[in-house]
């Protein structure tokens, strides 16, 4: 008996995961000594050590390398056929992936192709598991213009052959507002693309409400800091902007000295729509299952308020209407049907008879 035997067996949806930072530490080897790129480590250990992050710029750094180690298609294929494999084992049936093409085109590498690689691949990854993906192509602030035009192009590309659900933003909110890719946002929405926007993470609630402006990002990537900002938080709340919130990589890069000290459970209770992700599951060392369980242990919650936070990420997914009744149903099914096995009690959710 275990909630998170409960929770592995849960189907979840994840809508903040990065594919570069889903890279298995052995897949970034293998590549790594494929293509004759120097790592700072060359062994499972190495690369634990080199894990433990001192701060933003260092995770940039381990970041690139994941990026620069994907030089073919069949590299990308990799990737995709990992990650798929991943959700699958914590049980996530649909997950948005954040991935930055623009990274890729900087280094010369066909785009084209590697669109072709990643939609066979997801397709095949679809036939064979539960573990539906989806892409979010995004921009990076710092970088700039340069790649912005190829990243939207290739995003609206993707979402013709549907495989792409939105257009992202991320990078250094601190140092770059988004404002200059208001343009590239409202070509997305033009073409049928959501928006959603990493901010609040490492900048404060200008950084929100920066991109609840010009980009009109309908879901906040983290957006923990809006806690600063009692106005802001009631506002988020008001418009019920979902905030996709991912505490283990909150916690590694420094905004909180622990769980317990997290801003989650205040955002909670101040009525903001929530639902939880790990950002970069093979860089910060967690999963799904995991990252749930953990909120458990900090904040007390039981297992309704865990299903209601998973169901919160159907809702706020980009599925289709149907798909996301039909998906939270599932979910609500199961979890009656787990219950008294992982937790040998019945579900009660809130609001049940
Ligand atoms: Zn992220």
């Amino acid at each position: 008996m275990s909630l998170l035997g409960f929770l592995a067996a849960l189907p979840k949806v994840e809508l903040h995961v990065h594919l570069e930072g889903a890279m298995p530490p052995a897949t970034l080897l293998d590549l790594a000594r494929r293509h004759r790129v120097r790592l700072p480590a060359d062994t499972l250990e190495g690369l634990r050590d080199w894990f433990r992050f001192r701060d933003f710029d260092h995770f940039v750094e381990i970041y690139l390398a994941c990026s620069s180690v994907l030089r073919e298609p069949e590299d990308f294929q990799r990737l995709v056929r990992d990650f798929a494999a991943e959700q699958e084992r914590q049980g996530i049936r649909y997950s948005e992936v954040h991935f930055t093409i623009g990274t890729h085109w900087l280094t010369g590498l066909p785009i084209d192709e590697i669109l072709d690689a990643i939609g066979e691949t997801i397709r095949e990854e679809e036939r064979r598991r539960p573990a539906r993906i989806r892409l979010i192509p995004d921009i990076v602030r710092d970088v700039g213009a340069k790649t912005a035009d190829p990243t939207l192009d290739w995003a609206i590309e993707a979402k013709k052959r549907g495989l792409a659900v939105a257009l992202g933003l991320t990078g250094r909110e601190a140092i770059c507002p988004s404002e200059p890719f208001a343009d590239h946002f409202a070509a997305a929405a033009e073409a049928g693309l959501h928006c959603v926007a990493h901010a609040g993470e490492h900048a404060g609630p200008a950084s929100i409400e920066s991109v609840l402006g010009p980009s009109r990002a309908e879901r906040i990537g983290h957006g923990v800091r809006a806690v600063e900002d009692e106005a802001l938080v009631a506002r988020l709340a008001r418009q019920r902007t979902p905030l996709e919130v991912c505490p283990t990589s909150n916690l590694s890069l420094g905004l909180a000295p622990d769980l317990a000290r997290h801003p989650f459970d205040r955002l909670r209770r101040a009525g903001c729509e929530l639902s939880v992700s790990t950002d970069d599951p093979a860089l910060f060392g967690v999963d799904l299952p995991r990252e749930l369980a953990n909120l458990a242990d900090a904040f007390g919650y039981d297992a309704e308020t865990l299903v209601e936070l998973v169901v919160a990420g159907v809702r706020h997914s980009f599925l289709p209407e149907e798909e996301k009744r039909a998906l939270a149903a599932e979910v609500e099914a199961e979890a009656r049907r787990l219950a008294p096995l992982h937790l040998g009690r019945g579900f009660a959710p809130a609001g049940a008879a």
